[in-house]
């Protein structure tokens, strides 16, 4: 399957977590119930390859659109933009009629309707998983209205305008529309495609499987006061790192060669595993991970400052942690384009970034083993110990900006998103209204309040394509990373002596063993996540971790720690 994630800023395009958009559709006909099929198991079986066949075509497809979006952000020329346009406009209505096509909607119904006996009938779990996650994808596209679905392109190409020009003005009231917009087709659609559903939960379960208000009001609740006191607590200690040595005249004289970066992130990158026969590594302005149908075709991107050294490598080590996933993905799954290659959500592969991003790349015990070599690679960094690196790239400090926050305010960052979205969409909030309740939240959270709404309410691209229900899965990422990375650690003998070493394979085969290969077998991470680490989603493990993390790092008191620890 066709796949892009991205970091930061990035959002969902073609990863097949939720209904696919495009103008072309046709009329609601859920697949449910089954007709026509006489009851004997070998006709199911020529059904599934008739099947597999149509999901590899849409598979093959996907996997120009990702090509198509790779070479746009890395090697097309500017002025191609309007041709590249209508190239991905044909492909995405030509996606969209094979998503919604006939036959395949006949081969599911049949499939479907002795779904519960297809295990007995010697179908594989691989097989099986792969029937449920089809049938699921075509329905949401298929019952997704075809007026709804044209509104929808449309304003997602206005939309992106409006909101760089409102951003750029400073002034919500010119987004308001839009956002407005938005919320009427989101409710459309959940009305169309899950009626029983509540409007919030069905953006939800678009990016993560299972995930709802439910589930999500208490798991945020669990976080918000342990982090909103963490963040308090260190900014009381008042120990900024010593960022002395780092803004020496080598820094900002532009000393930081953007041809060693780019060869030191690609040396990082490939010591972590990733296959540079199976994938490429580029430059782009958005750092992101592509898979072009097959773990044999992965490509991550990153970016460099000259002025600026840990924000390259650590943007590396993020699209390096998807990439691992795309190229660990079940081969032989990814070669028929069934569906069950793919991860179970966004939070899932968002974990796997993250893991590598920050449990990995940010510890310790990676900069006693990288930092000589990045003093080798730029003579004129002052010698330091790899300490006052590890404390600069682990700075806490409240930003307005979540793309720039560390990693205990993020999560608050997320949680003030996920509480407007959810008011929004339920009534309770008017859109007039954003502005100051995100300013008031931020005070609440962060303590700081932004100056204008391009610092606050207007610094993310997601309400402008009308990404709902996105944003949590950041966190959940962020979630499981602390989760899996403590089920590692006991399963792998001295992890950290390997980390420490520079010996990543151990981590990376469990990882692949465990997640990667695994993809959508189970029906949602909550699942997965428990088969590997013997409990569902649990904010505790990712609690512990920062606060002992980062009491060492700021010297806090083992009372302030036990405090987060235990949420109280
Ligand atoms: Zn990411």
């Amino acid at each position: 399957m066709g796949s892009r994630v991205g970091v930061g800023g990035c959002r969902a395009a073609g990863l097949g977590m939720g209904a696919g958009g495009g103008a072309e559709g046709a009329a609601a006909a859920a697949v449910a119930a089954g007709e026509g099929y006489d009851g004997r198991g070998g006709d199911l079986r020529e059904v599934f390859e008739n099947l597999k066949v149509k999901l590899k075509e849409i598979s093959a497809l996907q996997g120009v659109q990702s090509l198509l979006t790779w070479d746009q952000q890395v090697y097309m020329p500017v002025n191609g933009v309007t041709a590249r346009g209508e190239q991905q406009a044909v492909i995405a209505r030509v996606v969209h009629a094979h998503q919604t096509g006939e036959e395949l909607g006949a081969y599911l119904q049949t499939l479907m309707a002795e779904f519960e006996k297809l295990r007995e009938l010697g179908f594989s779990q691989l097989e099986i998983a792969s029937v449920r996650e089809a049938a699921r994808d075509y329905n949401r596209t298929r019952k997704k209205p075809v007026e709804l679905a044209a509104r929808a392109a449309k304003l997602e190409a206005t939309g992106v305008n409006t909101w760089q020009k409102a951003r750029k003005e400073k002034d919500f009231s010119l987004f308001a529309p839009v956002l407005q917009e938005w919320i009427d087709i989101i409710k459309q659609e959940a009305a169309a495609v899950e009626p029983i559903s509540d409007v919030y939960d069905f953006c939800l379960d678009k990016f993560e499987r299972g995930a709802s208000t439910k589930r999500l009001d208490p798991f945020f609740a669990s976080i918000k006061t342990p982090l909103i006191s963490l963040v308090r607590q260190i900014h009381k200690t008042r120990q900024g790192p010593n960022r002395q040595f780092l803004q020496s005249k080598d820094l900002f004289s532009g000393t930081f060669s953007l041809e060693t970066q780019k060869r030191l992130a690609r040396r990082f990158s490939e010591e972590l595993g990733f296959e540079f026969n199976s994938g490429r590594f580029d430059e782009s302005v958005h750092p992101m991970t592509i898979n072009i149908m097959s773990p044999s075709d992965v490509r991550i991107t990153s970016r460099f400052s000259e002025t600026e050294l840990s924000s390259g490598i650590l943007a590396t080590l993020h699209e390096t942690g998807h990439g691992l996933y795309e190229q660990g993905r079940n081969a032989q799954a990814c070669k028929e384009g069934l569906p069950v290659s793919r991860p179970p959500g966004m939070g899932m592969h968002e974990s796997q970034s993250l893991l590598w991003e920050k449990q990995v790349g940010m510890s310790a015990e990676y900069w006693e083993h990288y930092w000589p070599i990045i003093l080798r690679s730029f003579s004129s960094l002052p010698h330091s110990e790899f300490t006052e690196f590890h404390k600069v790239i682990n700075e806490i400090k409240p930003s307005f900006i979540r793309v720039s926050a560390d990693e205990v305010s993020y999560p608050l960052h997320i949680l003030l998103r996920y509480e407007i979205e959810k008011g929004l969409l339920h009534g309770s909030l008017q859109v007039a209204d954003v502005p100051a309740v995100w300013n008031q939240k931020m005070e609440e959270y962060l303590g700081i309040v932004p100056q204008n709404d391009a610092e606050g309410c207007l610094q993310d691209i997601h309400w402008g394509i009308g990404l709902f229900g996105y944003f949590p899965t950041y966190t959940l990422g962020a979630v499981y990373a602390a989760m899996l990375f403590q089920a590692a650690e006991k399963e792998i003998p001295e992890l950290r002596k390997c980390i420490k070493e520079g010996k990543f394979k151990p981590l990376r085969e469990w990882l692949r063993e465990k997640i990667h290969t695994v993809g959508s077998l189970y029906e949602t991470a909550d699942e997965l996540v428990e088969k590997v680490t013997g409990s569902k989603l649990d904010a505790s493990c990712f609690l512990n971790y920062l606060s002992n993390k980062y009491g060492a790092l700021y010297n806090l008191s083992s009372a302030e720690v036990d405090a987060v620890a235990i949420g109280s």
